[in-house]
């Protein structure tokens, strides 16, 4: 079947060997992408009578299983459960977003039931490359080894030499003393058995639901190592490449992934935030706006971002590269935080130092809002409707202008109703969905005007102060 190799590497670990797994073309067909291929295998070989759980099990009222057993990581972390990492139709494809993820996927030792963890980076595309459409490991081995995969040859190495190394380190040193091109392993949290271990992919891209690097800890395997040179044959690789160049369009008009591009996974904190759905102070608060602002992805694009990173040939390019110079947080140029890091370490813990979730130094103390829309460099032109006003925001000459001007031309221009405005300024109106409703129209670049939301957030107290001193009390209260 074209865009596969038609078979997988079977490695049992307990007995040191491996084995070439051929799949049928209806099972691909059946089970589409990696997690599907992967559910199917697992399930195929799990005895669902003698396993601590099944999904029958958890649904039935006559289960004789107590929520104990069913989030025991017994089982996960015995020999017996497999792992299993697997690619899709679309890995190595070079379409947006899907060509270079590859799926992880075992029995959680978090929850008992089936775990699965998608991630980036270029794992999935060199195992194709290098013949094989996923690896299913069984059995552990009795002392840390690794594998290696180089074009169809597989060895199962000793991997004293990388135990108790973090994940960058077992990169580098694959890299240079294996001649890999790429690996995934795991740190000292998967090799101690610490139920939410990641698996990680070359630097800053993760495997991180469901504890699966504990399962590989479990196994004694500390990394994968692969280099493929094969080429993928697919089946219409003109209309491969037809379809990029149509998505790569469709992507500069998508507000959602503009914004990716511009502010990383973290660009979605604010957006979020607004709908109530961050994990604050361990779920105990819906809203907390200054920390929402201080850790949002616009506050990373204004302090410690150098620059977006992508997975290979990903044109969303949602990674971030960061750098902190101060010594407390110190740490060099290298992968920043997703948005999974500044909740957890951030909203989660109440801690609203971007900083220092990403290791980082604190923030300086917040500037007026004068100071920081002047600072956007931006001329804002904002068209009201019934009644019809305009009012420029002017950056550069730090003014605000009243009334319409044809000699000054704006980088941003936002066009609403005026009752929408006023709503908008009381803070009432979610920024991202009155853009997509098209209740404000928006012209310029998306992620200047994504720039504006914490600054915008700001001014509602202020506007609100306003109207009750100018006597406007009543208008305050509306919907
Ligand atoms: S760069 Fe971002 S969007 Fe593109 S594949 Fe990687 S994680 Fe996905």
């Amino acid at each position: 079947m074209k865009s596969y190799n038609g078979k997988i590497l079977e490695v049992d670990l307990t007995k040191k060997k491996f084995n070439e797994l051929f799949i049928k073309e209806e099972v691909y067909k059946n089970y589409i992408g990696g997690s599907g291929l992967a559910a199917k295998l697992l399930f195929d070989n799990y005895d669902f009578k003698d396993k601590t759980l099944s999904a029958k099990n958890l649904l039935s009222s006559k289960s004789e299983l107590s929520s104990k057993d069913l989030i025991s990581p017994n089982y996960a972390l015995s020999p017996e459960n497999l792992l299993i990492f697997m690619t899709g139709p679309l890995t190595a494809t070079r379409l947006p977003g899907c060509a270079t993820r590859f799926s992880v996927c075992s029995i959680s030792p978090l929850t008992g039931i089936w775990g699965e963890a998608s991630c980036g980076g270029s794992f999935g595309i060199q195992l194709k490359k290098a013949g094989f459409d996923g690896i299913v490991i069984k059995g552990a081995s009795d002392s840390p080894v690794f594998i290696k995969i180089v074009d169809g040859n597989v060895e199962i190495k000793d991997a004293l030499n990388l135990w108790n190394k973090d994940t960058y380190e077992v990169y580098d040193i694959l890299k240079k003393e294996e001649g890999v091109t790429t690996s995934v392993s795991i740190g000292i949290a998967g090799e101690n058995k610490v139920l939410f271990a990641n698996i990680a992919n070359e630097p800053g891209n993760y495997a991180g639901r469901c504890g699966l690097g504990a399962v590989m800890g479990s196994k004694n395997l500390k990394a994968i190592g692969v280099k493929g040179t094969g080429n993928i044959e697919f089946a219409d690789s003109v209309k491969i490449n037809e379809l990029r160049k149509e998505l790569i369009e469709k992507q500069k008009k998508n507000i959602a992934l503009e914004t990716l591009k511009a502010f990383g996974t973290d660009g979605a904190m604010t957006f979020y935030m607004m709908l109530g759905d961050v994990p604050i102070k361990n779920w105990n608060l819906g809203l907390w706006d200054e920390g929402g602002d201080a850790l949002s992805g616009m506050a990373m694009a204004e302090s410690i971002l150098v620059k977006g990173r992508t997975c290979l040939g990903c044109p969303v390019a949602c990674k971030r590269v960061v750098k902190v110079d101060e010594e407390k947080y110190k740490m060099n140029e290298g992968p920043g935080p997703e948005y999974e890091t500044c909740s957890s370490f951030g909203t989660l813990c109440f801690n609203s130092n971007l900083k220092a979730v990403a290791n980082f130094k604190k923030l300086k103390d917040d500037l007026e809002i004068g100071p920081k829309v002047f600072a956007l460099n931006l001329i804002i032109k904002f068209i009201y409707h019934n009644p019809e006003a305009v009012i420029f925001i002017h950056s550069p000459n730090k003014e605000i202008i009243q009334g319409d001007r044809e000699d000054v031309k704006p980088d941003v221009k936002m066009e609403m109703n005026a009752d929408v405005a006023h709503r908008f300024w009381l803070g009432k109106v979610n920024l991202m969905v009155a853009l997509t409703k098209g209740d404000i129209k928006a012209k310029g670049p998306i992620p200047k005007i994504m720039k504006l939301l914490p600054i915008i957030r700001s001014a509602y107290a202020i506007y609100k102060d306003y109207l009750k001193e100018e006597g406007f009390e009543e208008l305050v209260n509306v919907e």
